[in-house]
């Protein structure tokens, strides 16, 4: 398909030249489109918009797979070197992060140059870290499109990193194929996954560090295949596997990616993926629809001029929620 076209408006000279590296497989370019895709600025953002309808049809082909765990659990040691056993089989991986925290901290995963030393190396590796800015919707969307970018630059595994912390797992389980709960050997840890509602969207468990303490960690394998067996699979053809995995002694590296592989044949056979990349479509347009939206009101001059004092009324119990949402929400629609 010509690129131009699918864009439904021409690119610039220099975005075309952009785009045109970007397909070639060159890292320099697809850093920029990145780069262009984060940003904050209007211009910016027309021209990301204009760059990634371009690059679209040539997206789609690598197997997106999400990595959550705690800071500690092990996530950029087992990504390192999953990235290099990978790269030593002929793929090529892209490692992106979601992390809302990083706007505070600046930067807590993959922010780090000293992590994934080794792979940070490799030409056939890229490692992006989490956008700095923004509400995690924000950061999502962002992530998605930079997704997007690195496949149509030929990464075929994108690597989508995320703490155990709030929201940001479900964000990223529903931008992924498939979705990697990383956890430590402790007791109890099923159940607390569980509580947060995190086992339910978990299409592979990898217990890291059996290293430490192989009959512990046995112990808690059974309990995560015991807790998994009571709830309701992902997929009616999919059982969720539990392997014990060591990080810093390369072990259970092939029967992770033999995971994988098998999961991603099953879904295509049974025609799921598909259903599940087109359901994930839609939703990212409504995320998008919903922030769009709430730009559009808070663009409004007048809801501009009337929401300082009428969110102090609200805070002072003089006026309802309700009633003020309704006096906002009208200045929207007298508008038109
Ligand atoms: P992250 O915060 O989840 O990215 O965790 P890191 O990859 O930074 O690992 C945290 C610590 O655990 C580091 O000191 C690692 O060396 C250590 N670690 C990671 N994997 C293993 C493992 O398989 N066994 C042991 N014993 N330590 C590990």
């Amino acid at each position: 398909m010509d690129a131009k076209l699918s864009a439904g408006e021409a690119l610039s000279v220099e975005d075309q030249e952009l785009v045109d590296g970007l397909l070639a497989g060159k890292r320099r370019p697809l850093a920029k489109t990145i780069t262009l895709i984060e940003s904050t600025l209007l211009a910016h953002q027309q021209r990301a918009r204009k760059v990634v309808a371009s690059i679209l049809p040539h997206t789609g082909r690598a197997i997106r797979v999400g990595v959550s765990g705690v800071p500690g659990a092990g996530k950029s040691t087992f990504i390192e070197v999953l990235g290099i056993w990978l790269i030593e089989r002929g793929h090529k991986l892209a490692i992106l992060a979601v992390d809302p925290s990083s706007s505070l901290s600046g930067g807590s995963i993959l922010g780090d140059k000293t992590r994934m030393e080794m792979l940070c190396q490799h030409e056939e590796a890229f490692i992006r870290p989490s956008p700095s800015a923004g509400s995690l919707g924000g950061v999502a969307a962002k992530t998605r499109e930079a997704m997007l970018a690195c496949e149509a630059a030929g990464y075929d595994v994108i690597l989508v990193e995320t703490v155990g912390v709030g929201q940001s797992e479900t964000t990223v389980a529903g931008m992924v194929d498939m979705f990697v709960l990383l956890q430590l050997p402790n007791q109890g840890d099923e159940l607390q996954a569980i509580k947060k509602g995190i086992v339910e969207i978990a299409d592979l468990v990898a217990i890291n560090k059996i290293d430490i303490n192989p009959n512990h960690a046995a112990v808690c394998i059974a309990q995560w295949k015991q807790a998994l067996h009571m709830l309701r699979p992902t997929s009616p053809n999919w059982t969720v596997p539990v392997i014990g995995i060591s990080a810093m002694n390369r072990i259970g590296v092939d029967e992770f990616w033999g995971s994988i592989e098998r999961y991603r044949e099953t879904m295509t056979k049974t025609g799921e993926l598909e259903q599940k990349r087109r359901n994930q479509a839609l939703s990212w347009m409504w995320s998008m629809i919903e922030g769009g939206l709430k730009q559009l009101f808070r663009n409004n001059p007048v809801v501009e001029a009337e929401l300082p004092k009428l969110s102090q009324q609200v805070s002072q119990g003089l006026i309802t929620p309700g009633a003020a949402s309704e006096k906002l929400l009208d200045y929207v629609r007298s508008r038109d």
